[in-house]
C-alpha cells in the first residue's frame, strides 16, 4: 500500500524545475476556438488530467469562461471532474461505461459516449430498469477503426428504433484519423461516411471535429466540436503559423557547471566527446520528468535567449547542456534556464524528440514545482519570481 506520509511532489523553491500553466491562455485559446468553431457548440477535452495539465484548475476556468460540455476518456476521470463543475455542465466519458458500471455513470451524473452494441444494450437496460431515458451519445467509426459501431453495426440498431428511443441520444459522435493534415483524402472520406450514417439518424445533433478538425472548416463543425491540443497551445495544423496562444512554461534549474577539455566526454554511454575546451552546465530535469531521453544530443535549452544545446545522454533525473560562451554570471547554480516557453514551443520540442506535441503535454512529470498564472497576473505563487517575469 502506498505511503501516506510519503510525498516527494515539490511544492518548493527546492524543486529541479517549475511549469508554470497560464489559464489565461487557455481562456483565450478558448474563445479563439468558439469563434474559429462558428455556429457549432465548443465543448472542452480534458482527458488524461487536461494533457496533465490539471484539469481540476483548468475546467472551472472554461467553465467561466461559459464552456457548458467537457469530455474525458474514463468514468473514474469523470467521477473527479464532477467535483470540479456545476450541476448543469455536462461531462462526456469517451470510452463509455465498463460494462456492469453504467449506474455508476448515473450516480455521478455522467453521460457515457457508447462505442458498442453492447454498451448501447448494457445502456437501454439501465433505461428500462430506472423507467427513464438516460442521456448518451452514440460513436460511430467512420474510417479509424478504433472505437465506435462500424457502419452495419449502426444499421443494425436502426432495425430496433423503438429501442434506440428508449435512450436519450445526444450526440451521434465520430472522430478524425488524419485532421491536422488539411489536404488529406481522408477527412472528406470520413465526412461522406458521417453525413451518411447522419441522415439515418434524422435531427440528431453531430459532433466529428477535434482541435483541427475545426480548422477543416463549416461542412467539419456540425453541432459541437471538441478541441483538446489546442486549448493547451499545441499548433492544430502541421506545418502552419499556430494561431493558439502558448499556455506552458517549464524552467529547469542548473545545479552544477564545470569545463572539460578536448576529448572528454559526457553522460552514459559517452555519446558525445569535446572536440575542444567546453563549458557543461547539468539542469535538473530528466526523462523521468517527460523530458524524452530522445533528445539525447539532439534537443535544447534557452538562457537569456541563447540556445544552449543538450550534449550527452539524457539521463533519469538531469540533462548536460553545453553552454560554453554563455556569460559566467548567467550560469550559477540555481539559474533557472527555459525549456519551454517564448524560445522554444511544445511543438518544436516534439519535433526535436521525433514526437508530438500531445506526448509532451501528457509525460510532462510530477515533479515540478506547479504554479499557475491567470490572465496578465503574475504567478500565483512563484518561487522564481525574477526568472518568470524575466520571460
Ligand atoms: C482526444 C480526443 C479529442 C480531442 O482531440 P485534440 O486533437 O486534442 O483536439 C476529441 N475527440 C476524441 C474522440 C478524442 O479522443
Amino acid at each position: 500500500m502506498a505511503n501516506a506520509a510519503y510525498s516527494a511532489y515539490p511544492s518548493s523553491a527546492h524543486a529541479g524545475a517549475s511549469l508554470c500553466i497560464d489559464l489565461g491562455a487557455i481562456r483565450r485559446n478558448y474563445r479563439l476556438l468558439c469563434r474559429q468553431a462558428g455556429k457549432a457548440t465548443c465543448a472542452a477535452v480534458l482527458k488524461a488530467d487536461a494533457y496533465s495539465l490539471g484539469a481540476g484548475r483548468i475546467a472551472p476556468v472554461l467553465e467561466q469562461d461559459g464552456c457548458r460540455h467537457f469530455f474525458v476518456a474514463h468514468l473514474d476521470e469523470g467521477i473527479a471532474l464532477r467535483r470540479c463543475l456545476a450541476a448543469r455542465s455536462e461531462i462526456f466519458v469517451l470510452h463509455g461505461p465498463p460494462p456492469g458500471a453504467e449506474q455508476e455513470c448515473i450516480e455521478h451524473g455522467l453521460i457515457p459516449v457508447l462505442n458498442s452494441l453492447q454498451q448501447v444494450a448494457g445502456w437501454r437496460k439501465l433505461c428500462h430498469r430506472l423507467g427513464r431515458r438516460l442521456a448518451a451519445v452514440i460513436q460511430v467509426d467512420t474510417g479509424m477503426s478504433r472505437m465506435g459501431l462500424a457502419p452495419d453495426e449502426a444499421e443494425l440498431l436502426l432495425l430496433y428504433q423503438s429501442s434506440l428511443n428508449a435512450i436519450d441520444l445526444r450526440y451521434l459522435m465520430s472522430h478524425l484519423a488524419c485532421a491536422d493534415l488539411p489536404t488529406h483524402s481522408m477527412n472528406e472520406m470520413q465526412l461522406r461516411r458521417f453525413l451518411t450514417l447522419r441522415s439515418r439518424f434524422p435531427a440528431m445533433p453531430a459532433s466529428l471535429a477535434n482541435s483541427s478538425g475545426i480548422f477543416l472548416g463549416g461542412p467539419y463543425q456540425f453541432d459541437l466540436v471538441r478541441p483538446g491540443a489546442a486549448l493547451y497551445g499545441l499548433a492544430p495544423i502541421a506545418g502552419e503559423a499556430n494561431p493558439m496562444h502558448p499556455v506552458v512554461t517549464l524552467q529547469g534549474k542548473i545545479i552544477q557547471t564545470r569545463t572539460i577539455g578536448a576529448g572528454n566526454c559526457v553522460g552514459y554511454g559517452m555519446t558525445y566527446r569535446a572536440a575542444g575546451k567546453r563549458v557543461i552546465a547539468t539542469v535538473a530535469i530528466g526523462y523521468a520528468d517527460g523530458w524524452m531521453r530522445s533528445m539525447s544530443n539532439r534537443g535544447m535549452a534557452f538562457i537569456d535567449g541563447i540556445c544552449a544545446p543538450i550534449v550527452g545522454t539524457v539521463s533519469m533525473d538531469s540533462i548536460t547542456l553545453d553552454v560554453s560562451g554563455i556569460n559566467e554570471g548567467r550560469l550559477l547554480p540555481g539559474t533557472m534556464v527555459e525549456l519551454l516557453g517564448p524560445h522554444q514551443s511544445v511543438d518544436a520540442v516534439a519535433a526535436h524528440s521525433g514526437t508530438i506535441g500531445y506526448e509532451i503535454l501528457t509525460s510532462l512529470g510530477n515533479r515540478f514545482h506547479r504554479t499557475y498564472r491567470d490572465v496578465s497576473a503574475a504567478c500565483e505563487e512563484a518561487p522564481y519570481g525574477e526568472a518568470v517575469s524575466s520571460l
